[in-house]
């Protein structure tokens, strides 16, 4: 059936991501690539010529899911004559040549830093009878094409954006595969984050998100490639609180996001730079992970509850209206009733906005993944988990209802996904609000005010005020290099 495009002899992707906003955003490089190569988005599986698969390992039993999918998408390829299906992400990176050896039919194995190398390891494998696997142990930082925030881009959204300022983690989270697949801590140019924000305003942007394992270390490789350099001026710049009032500086930003900050790397110069930037929002997502020192330490994390809670006060006194959403992982081997206590006594006296819980589970190449002799009873960590979350909701509804009453500026993402008759939207706060728009509507990418009427434990509930601003984009981000 021909296309209605008119196109009918364009090849046709579909990049399916799994996993974190990093592999989000590596999923726009790739796709940025594939257009810069000729191909354009496919509307399904059944319209398209190559697959990509941007894994993750993070989530339980991801390789079995990985080969699962594999193995349907054999008949897919079988279906017609030149299909490709690329493995790419995480998963990749960590199983390397085994992906090749389990699903022979795939047609390029990359890992998260050949993100650049796309399209060239499509065309290759075109001429190949073997699955091309191609893994580099780390990025090459003297050739920013590398960068994965270098690379072309088709944005999945056309008036917020992602924007990666550091790629890789230098610390040793017991339970964590980043530093193993994601190598070790990169930060991208300064001038060259400024420069795609002030592209990505000019092409009507008005909210970033500045993407990293470790924002607030960035810059600490910068400055030791300085001195390195014999240069002691730059020493002891840019911080990251250098940037974020750079990039909030910039002409039609009106909001700035980051996430996320280790606890222990957090420095008052953030807060500062949060106060003083009005487009830095009032959000500060700050993994907790566990409340017990003893915890803490095995999980190799660096700062101790009252540590993590005396920087929370700093932040909260430093920024007004400071929400505080968190991680915390319950039931880590090892974890005993006491640690959990302590976890609870840090999760009630933080008074969270909102949390993300989790029930540990290995992951296969982690080290706490080898703790097998201290693993904590299912039935014992679904338990904790349920007070858990207990405290976590109560905080949260009373920190919404708190907002009763107030008027605050909203930025609309779109019709409510339960309901189309209203629009959802989030506050500075990144509180989720929803509210029967004006007749006429709202276009996604509009700044308004809405009065908060209710607050739940998840969303707040509105009443539109008035429109602030109309979005400034046209229709998509053209693709672009930086
Ligand atoms: S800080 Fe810890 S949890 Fe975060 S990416 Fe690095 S190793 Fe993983």
């Amino acid at each position: 059936m021909p296309h209605s495009d008119g196109l009918d002899d364009a090849r046709r992707y579909v990049v399916r991501t799994y996993g974190c906003q990093m592999n989000e955003h590596d999923s726009e490089r790739i796709a940025g690539l594939l257009e810069s190569d000729g191909l354009i988005a496919a509307e399904s599986d059944d319209d398209a010529d190559v697959i990509v698969l941007n894994t993750c390992c993070i989530r339980e039993n991801a390789d079995n899911k990985l080969y699962g999918n594999l193995g349907h998408l054999k008949t897919w390829k079988a279906q017609r004559p030149g299909r490709q299906i690329v493995v790419s992400g995480c998963l990749a990176q960590k199983d390397r040549d085994q992906v090749a050896d389990r699903a022979g039919h795939v047609d390029v194995v990359m890992g998260t830093h050949n993100v650049h190398r796309a399209a060239e390891l499509l065309a290759q494998a075109r001429t190949s009878t073997r699955p091309i696997t191609e893994i580099l142990d780390a990025a090459v930082i003297d050739d920013h094409a590398m960068f994965p925030s270098a690379l072309p881009v088709r944005r999945e959204s056309s008036y917020n954006a992602w924007v990666t300022i550091q790629i890789g983690c230098d610390n040793n989270c017991a339970f964590c595969i980043v530093p193993a697949v994601r190598g070790a801590e990169i930060s991208r140019p300064f001038e060259q984050v400024v420069d795609e924000v002030a592209e990505l305003a000019a092409a009507g942007v008005s909210e970033v998100t500045l993407l990293g394992q470790n924002v607030n270390s960035y810059g600490r490789d910068l400055q030791l490639a300085a001195r390195r350099a014999g240069d002691g001026t730059a020493a002891l710049r840019p911080l990251f609180a250098d940037l974020l009032r750079a990039v909030g500086a910039i002409d039609g930003i009106r909001r700035v996001r980051y996430t996320s900050p280790h606890p222990k790397d957090m420095r008052t110069e953030t807060f500062a730079a949060m106060a003083e930037t009005s487009a830095v929002c009032e959000h500060l997502h700050y993994p907790l992970q566990a409340g017990s020192d003893r915890v803490l330490a095995a999980m190799h994390r660096g700062y101790t509850a009252d540590r993590y809670l005396e920087r929370l006060a700093a932040a909260r006194r430093t920024v007004a209206d400071l929400a505080v959403t968190t991680d915390i992982i319950v039931g880590f081997p090892g974890e005993t009733d006491d640690d959990f206590a302590a976890t609870m006594d840090v999760a009630a006296a933080a008074e969270f906005d909102d949390a993300y819980t989790f029930i540990f589970s290995p992951r296969p190449g982690t080290e706490a993944a080898d703790m097998t002799d201290r693993t904590v009873d299912p039935a014992v960590a679904s338990e904790r988990f349920a007070r858990l979350r207990t405290v976590i909701e109560r905080s949260a509804l009373q920190r919404n209802q708190a907002r009763e009453g107030r008027v605050e500026e909203v930025l609309v993402e779109g019709p409510s996904k339960r309901n189309p008759d209203v629009v959802s939207a989030r506050t500075r706060q990144h509180r989720l609000v929803h509210f029967a728009p004006p007749p006429g509507g709202l276009r996604a990418g509009s700044y308004a005010t809405i009065e908060v009427t209710r607050g739940a434990p998840h969303f707040l509930e509105g009443r539109f005020v008035e429109l602030v601003a109309a979005p400034r984009h046209r229709t998509r981000i053209p693709v672009a290099a930086g």
